[in-house]
C-alpha cells in the first residue's frame, strides 16, 4: 500500500528526531500533503495507528493538512488556486497552466512532543 511506505518513511524520521530527546513522548505529528500526491487521509490515519505500536510515538495523533494545487498563470503573472484536478485552468483569466508551484508536497510540517520534566 503506497500509504503504509510513506507512514512507514515519517515515522523513522520521527523517531530520529527523537534521539536528540531522550524520553520525550510524541503527542503529534503534521503533515503537509499536496492534493495531487494521491493519499487517502483515512488510510493514512489507518496506517500510522499500526506502524506507531510498540514506538515512542505510539497514541499520538496525525493531522493531515491538504495544500490545494496551485499552479503559475502565465498571462496573469500570478501563482493561482486550481480548484478541480479535473482541469488545470487559471481561475482568472481561464488560460491553461502547466506550471505547478505546490500540489506534490509530502512532507513533515511538525512533530509537537511532550519532553519529560528531568528529576534532580
Ligand atoms: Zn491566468
Amino acid at each position: 500500500m503506497h500509504e503504509l511506505s510513506i507512514i512507514s518513511s515519517v515515522v523513522d524520521s520521527v523517531i530520529e528526531t527523537l534521539a536528540a530527546y531522550p524520553g520525550a513522548r510524541v503527542k503529534e505529528v503534521r503533515l503537509r500533503v499536496g492534493a495531487l500526491s494521491a493519499v487517502i487521509e483515512d488510510s493514512l490515519q489507518f496506517c500510522y495507528e499500526i506502524a506507531t505500536e510498540d514506538t515512542p510515538l505510539a497514541g499520538s495523533k496525525l493531522v493531515v493538512n491538504i495544500l490545494p494545487v496551485v499552479m503559475h498563470c502565465e498571462p496573469c503573472g500570478a501563482d493561482v488556486e486550481i480548484a478541480s484536478l479535473q482541469s488545470f485552468r487559471c481561475p482568472r483569466c481561464g488560460e491553461s497552466v502547466a506550471d505547478l508551484k505546490q500540489g506534490r508536497e509530502l512532507e513533515i510540517d511538525s512533530i509537537e512532543i511532550d519532553e519529560v520534566e528531568e528529576t534532580v
